[in-house]
């Protein structure tokens, strides 16, 4: 079969791979499609990887072989890839802190025991079962390929204890900015504002229903003090990772707000405790997600009230991946999301 394997930076081989073979406790999934992630042109820029399996990671597919000790899963029955339930035996799991499962957080960078040594721009992909979950009807192929991005989206507004009404504002509109600009909204904000240095980003969130868009600095919070009361915005998600994301987070965030971290970016920032203490400010971090997140995310797209196909760009065959890769990351203003068809 065949199989896009990053060889280093900014090349992609297609190879002729052996089938993957089913193992105690794992399935083989045909892929359908499979998104390209940011952290994936991260990776195709860098040649760096945390694990082969996790070149390509937002996928959805049909499972094809089912391993021996697998319960519940049936040839042809579509899922996407995401996390597993916490193990329970780990050590944070036997400690009650299942939210930190070395087992979750293993798979989420494809280093748990049964991972492939390649992605799913792949025809086909051997995984842990644990890690495999139903489509509900309703989601088409493309829009279910979203799903994992979704998920991330969505752990990021249930962790950041957003109430009725709340103001919003989104800083970073790439795919997991713009979800979570979309869910904020459905989670019942009031004003919903993103920032972003790219227009055609800070376009496209309008586009989607956010009530207005601007670069990084003081505007964002000019535009709150005439529409939120003078106070400035409750929930502040930083998706950005761009070094003056503190400075126009702190500069929006009201008084006793709250700012949710979602960037996994390592840039040196200038938050300095005193700007916190001194406004009581709540910091919150949110990574990855769980399979809470994933069954919700999924269930709102299949009654087509969170609508991810807004930001679908194109799909692309393995063929026209390294051409795909290129364009991304000679162009960072795009931000609708190019999905992979393997069959193609
Ligand atoms: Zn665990």
């Amino acid at each position: 079969m065949r199989v896009a394997m990053l060889q280093g930076p900014r090349s992609i081989e297609i190879v002729d791979h052996p089938e993957p073979v089913v193992h105690p406790g794992s399935v083989v999934v045909e892929i359908d499609r499979c998104g390209i992630g940011g952290p994936d042109v991260e990776a195709f820029r860098t040649g760096q990887l945390p694990a082969p399996a996790w070149f390509g990671h937002e996928w959805v597919g049909r499972v094809v072989a089912i391993g021996p000790g697998v319960a519940g899963r049936f040839e042809g029955e579509r899922v996407v890839g995401a996390v597993p339930p916490p193990c329970g035996t780990c050590r944070p799991c036997t400690a009650g802190i299942s939210s930190t499962c070395e087992l979750v957080l293993s798979m989420i960078v494809g280093t748990d025991p049964l991972a492939s040594n390649h992605g799913a721009f792949a025809e086909r992909i051997g995984v842990d079962a644990r890690r495999v979950h139903r489509v509900p009807e309703g989601i088409d192929d493309a829009n279910a390929a979203l799903a994992e991005p979704a998920a991330v989206a969505a752990h990021a507004v249930r962790r950041s204890n957003q109430t009725l009404g709340d103001g919003v504002v989104v800083i970073g509109a790439g795919t997991i900015g713009i979800l979570i600009a979309e869910l904020a909204r459905l989670a019942g904000a009031g004003h919903v504002v993103a920032v972003d240095v790219q227009a055609a980003r800070r376009e496209l969130a309008c586009a989607l229903g956010a009530d207005a868009a601007f670069g990084p600095g003081p505007e964002v919070s000019r535009w709150f003090n005439d529409h939120g009361h003078g106070l400035g915005a409750d929930i502040v998600y930083e998706c950005s990772g761009g070094s003056d994301a503190s400075q126009t987070a702190l500069g929006a965030v009201r008084q006793g707000g709250t700012i949710v971290v979602v960037s996994l970016a390592a840039q040196t920032g200038s938050l300095v405790p005193a700007d916190l203490v001194a406004r009581e400010l709540t910091v919150r971090a949110s990574l990855g997600y769980s399979v809470t997140d994933v069954h919700r995310a999924l269930d709102l797209m299949a009654d087509d009230r969170f609508r991810v196909s807004a930001i679908q760009d194109r799909t692309v065959g393995l063929d026209e991946l390294q051409t795909a890769f290129e364009g991304l990351v000679g162009d960072p203003s795009l931000s609708r999301k190019i999905l992979v068809s393997p069959q193609l």
